[in-house]
């Protein structure tokens, strides 16, 4: 049988990766304090429990075997006033695998538990120091593979999400007092809003629930990635443009180690978006003007899973020839007339976007279109794009409320409260506050060791 942790355990974990120049190493817990205060000494000869909280000291460090790190800060931070809400006291070692386990083994050896991942966050949530969407974007946090995804969860640390979703609640839990209130004194005239005011604010509430369900596409793209395909006719600069979102300042370029998509060679980040480029190299022409079959397939099967695809032409050639072949694709097409710099004067009359790989025009208005197409007019600048799990749940409180709306407005109040009362659980699965067991074990579990 799998042992149930308690949390009343006092836990520790290495904060930092091993390997840099610091390490620190987190204890959280009702001992905390009293389990670390024979382990480290102050340079002024105070005990972590003498300290002041939050102060930071120099000191030695040492096990039952000798010092382990004569120059180790300490600090305390006492409940609640602290990451987990607990009493937290962190160790600031020398770095390097061997002095941190070693301060590791020896917290460990007073009584305290190994930290499993995520609890310290577990705790935080579970203290009240949290609501669970800013705990899950301390995950994404870290995570974080781009700006764009970085900026989300720092707006949902901050509690964009939480907000938005305490708001619906207190209005359903208000719809669902004034409806309990009708049943319970049916004889009696009180103060109730007409039937279609409720009416009104549930197809608002519906609403809004919608919308927010709405901006997954956009939440997944800033966290994940979007694919991206570039295709069209040989030697009309497909390289030479890749090259240049590759070698863009701004640009971060990254192998994906692992993927098992091995068409993916290369991440960019445009306008702080991950794109993830599939490689759609091999296609050739045979005889200098058509393209060559077993390429093309290739590139149409590439288009018809991305997220977006840029169909470049050779803006100096005439368009006939360089047409779009029309093949099925599940995302957005952009076309893209490179070699701007060969035309003389005339504009195109195509509605191509014209870009030249060769000195870099038109590229900034491209990748405005880029991001444009991928993020589907939900601006990167808005508060909320909610995740997988999150808009799960909105979509079940928003079905619950439409559910509600008819029986609303046929006053049938002892139906209506019960998905009045669905939708409410449902977003208290995205706050947390309704949440199961089972469900948390599984937001931590994914979580790193210490966080
Ligand atoms: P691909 O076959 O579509 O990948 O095309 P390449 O990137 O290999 O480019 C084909 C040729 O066009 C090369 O000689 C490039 O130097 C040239 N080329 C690509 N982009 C531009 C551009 O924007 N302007 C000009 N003048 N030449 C370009």
């Amino acid at each position: 049988m799998i042992p149930v942790n308690n949390n009343d355990d006092t836990i520790c974990a290495m904060a930092t990766a091993p390997g840099g120049a610091i390490a620190i190493i987190r204890v959280s817990g009702a001992d905390a304090v009293r389990l670390c205060t024979p382990l480290w000494t102050g340079l002024n000869g105070t005990s972590i429990d003498k300290q002041p909280p939050r102060y930071m000291a120099l000191g030695v460090f040492r096990s039952n075997d000798g010092t382990i790190d004569p120059s180790c800060i300490a600090v305390r931070m006492a409940a609640p006033h602290s990451y987990t809400g607990e009493d937290v006291v962190e160790f600031h070692c020398h770095g390097g695998a061997v002095c941190a386990r070693a301060v590791l083994r020896a917290i460990l050896s007073t009584g305290a538990r190994m930290a499993e991942p995520g609890e310290f966050s577990k705790r935080a949530f579970l203290n009240g120091r949290m609501d669970l969407t800013q705990a899950e974007a301390v995950s994404d946090m870290i995570s974080a593979g781009s700006d764009a995804a970085l900026k989300l969860a720092g707006r949902q640390l901050q509690g964009a999400i939480g907000r938005k979703i305490a708001e619906l609640e207190d209005s359903l839990n208000a719809l669902r007092a004034e409806i309990e209130s009708r049943l319970d004194f049916p004889e009696e005239d009180l103060d109730w809003r007409p039937t279609d005011e409720m009416c009104g604010k549930l197809k608002e509430i519906a609403k809004e629930l919608d919308r927010l369900a709405a901006t997954r596409d956009a939440g997944e793209l800033m966290r994940g990635g979007a694919s991206l395909v570039i295709a069209g006719p040989p030697n009309v600069g497909k390289s030479s443009l890749l090259n240049r979102m590759l070698g863009r300042d701004r640009a971060i370029v990254s192998d994906i180690p692992g993927t098992t998509r091995d068409t993916v060679e290369a991440s960019v980040q445009i306008n702080g978006i991950p794109f993830h480029l599939i490689d759609t190299a091999g296609i050739r022409s045979d005889n200098g003007d058509s393209i060559e079959l077993a390429g093309m397939e290739r590139s149409r099967e590439a288009a018809a899973i991305a997220d977006l695809v840029l169909w470049v032409t050779d803006a100096s050639k005439p368009t006939t020839g360089q047409e779009w072949p029309k093949w099925e694709i599940h995302g957005k097409l952009l076309r893209v007339a490179n070699k701007a710099d060969l035309m003389e004067g005339a504009a195109r009359q195509d509605s191509a976007l014209l870009v030249s790989a060769k000195d870099g025009s038109g590229l900034h208005e491209l990748y405005n279109a880029m991001e444009q197409a991928v993020l589907n007019g939900h601006r990167e600048t808005d508060d909320i794009a909610v995740s997988a799990r999150h808009a799960d749940l909105l979509s079940q409180a928003a079905d619950a409320v439409k559910e509600a709306i008819p029986l609303c407005e046929n006053e049938t109040w002892e139906l209506c409260a019960v998905p009045l009362g669905q939708a409410i659980f449902a977003l208290g699965q995205i706050s947390g506050k309704t949440a199961m067991p089972d469900v948390l074990d599984d937001i931590f579990s994914k979580f790193c060791i210490g966080k």
